[in-house]
């Protein structure tokens, strides 16, 4: 096992690793950071949760203090494409963590947030920046950012970029990069879709790849409740107050299901936020605030705002319905058991979700054990008084903000997502934590075939990571 300092990062990126408690690199860092600092272009498949941020953010740091110069006025020097605002921000802070030692300027700029801090920043120019690709759009297109003299280029979670119909804006982003750039794309999967991406926006590219797509982690304890219709509420209800002192996580398929499930929740007593996409950056940023704080109990989420979720200690994942897309199921259950600790995840199946429930199980290669929903208990435990916990979550109210993508999204395709700033390493002497957890369990093949998901071609990175 290599450790940092073998991989040839400069000493500032030592001692803030050593400050965050980081002891060795994670299998994506020891083979993705000698690439980047060679230079070379890097297609990365890995998903969140592997260290996938540090294994870029790194190099990226190493580079620009090994080649230290002013970065250009409404320029950037490396430029972070991210599908989601919470995503970008969490790709900003872990810049910030690492390169604390190098005085660098880094920044976000995403939707939901005023344009005029943004355009004020871009005028001094920035080191680092982390974007998602509309409101760069926006300002390379208003003359308040210019893309000339980028150093290196990140996609980042390049299949749900793709998901979101990112791609003409990647298209007219990397029409305005310079040919002479670094550029290196990660994915948590491979579809063709994203290899014809590689092949259009990287030069020669290095290979790196960890981790199996379709995998959820061994310490996720996962059930299924089978529910007859109109249930779901009261059991939810009841799974979230003996949740407790717990986060708990609640998935939904809508935003308006969200927020109804949020209200129902609230009424029981319990301390709730919800976001979705109709929620200003401001208040999701809120909730999550409340969420990490443990100022609320549970947060209520739709896929696409919990893919910048990285919170530790979430303890119990509940979906309230089950994804229409399977990928979706592991990335959901992704947002507990992170970064070596333990979880469980409910799901509440009715009649009319078994397909997808055969879905899962197909993709993942699991049985997920099944439990029937008793109606009778259930009734008794609606009936008792749920602890008048507080009051009302940080934001309840809806406000219009467009979310970044473009209205008409496809659900995701991919598997445990989200990256993240934080969290130090944790290192218990009974072997790394990704190696625990990575902890993955690959698909059965058979299955995966006869599914025909994205079959791993041999010699592709799937087929040897
Ligand atoms: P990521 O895959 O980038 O979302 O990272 C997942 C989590 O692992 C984040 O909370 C990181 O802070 C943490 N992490 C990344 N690299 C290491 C490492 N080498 N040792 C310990 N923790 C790490």
């Amino acid at each position: 096992m290599k450790d940092f300092k073998s991989l040839g990062l400069a000493e500032p990126l030592l001692s803030a690793l050593e400050q965050a408690n980081y002891v060795a690199p994670t299998p994506i860092q020891s083979q993705a950071i000698p690439l980047i600092l060679e230079g070379s272009d890097l297609f990365g498949i890995a998903q969140t949760g592997t260290g996938k941020t540090a294994a870029f953010a790194l190099p990226i740091l190493h580079r620009l203090a090994a080649n230290r110069h002013a970065p250009p006025r409404r320029g950037c020097r490396a430029l972070v494409l991210a599908p989601t605002r919470e995503l970008a921000a969490q790709i900003a802070d872990n810049f910030r963590i690492y390169g604390r030692g190098l005085g660098f300027r880094v920044a976000t700029i995403c939707g939901g947030a005023s344009p005029r801090p943004q355009r004020q920043m871009l005028e001094r120019g920035i080191d680092v920046l982390v974007a998602t690709p509309g409101r760069l759009l926006d300002h390379t297109s208003s003359q308040a950012a210019t893309l000339a003299r980028t150093e290196i280029l990140v996609l980042d979670e390049a299949d749900q970029m793709l998901d979101l119909g990112f791609l003409p804006a990647l298209r007219r982003i990397v029409a305005q990069l310079p040919d002479r750039r670094q550029t290196l794309l990660f994915s948590a999967t491979m579809p063709d879709a994203i290899n014809k991406l590689a092949a259009t926006f990287l030069h020669q590219p290095q290979r790196v790849a960890v981790a199996a797509v379709g995998a959820t982690a061994d310490r996720v304890i996962q059930r299924v409740i089978h529910v007859g219709g109109g249930e779901k509420r009261s059991l939810l209800a009841s799974l979230c107050v003996t949740s407790e002192p717990s986060r708990t996580l609640v998935f939904t398929r809508t935003k308006r299901g969200a927020d109804k499930v949020a209200k129902h929740l609230e009424g029981c007593g319990l301390r709730v936020a919800a976001i979705h996409g109709n929620k200003s950056q401001g208040q999701r940023e809120r909730a999550l605030d409340a969420f990490r704080n443990a100022q609320i109990d549970v947060l209520v989420a739709t896929d696409i705002a919990a893919r910048g979720i990285d919170i530790d200690a979430v303890e119990h994942v509940i979906n309230y319905e089950l994804p229409d897309v399977p990928e979706a199921y592991v990335h959901r259950v992704g947002r507990t058991a992170r970064a070596g600790a333990s979880g469980r995840a409910t799901s509440l199946c009715d009649m009319s979700e078994r397909k997808q429930l055969r879905d899962i199980e197909r993709l993942t290669g699991q049985k997920i054990p099944a439990e029937t929903h008793d109606r009778t208990t259930a009734l008794a435990q609606a009936s008792k008084p749920m602890p008048q916990r507080h009051a009302r979550p940080p934001d309840r109210a809806d406000d219009a903000c467009a979310d970044e993508g473009p209205r008409h999204r496809k659900p995701s395709r991919r598997p445990a997502s989200a990256s993240a700033a934080k969290a130090p390493a944790k290192s218990t002497g009974k072997g790394h934590w990704w190696e625990r957890s990575a902890a993955v369990r690959a698909p059965r093949p058979s299955t995966f075939d006869r599914n025909r998901r994205r079959p791993a071609k041999a010699g592709s990175p799937r087929a040897t990571a």
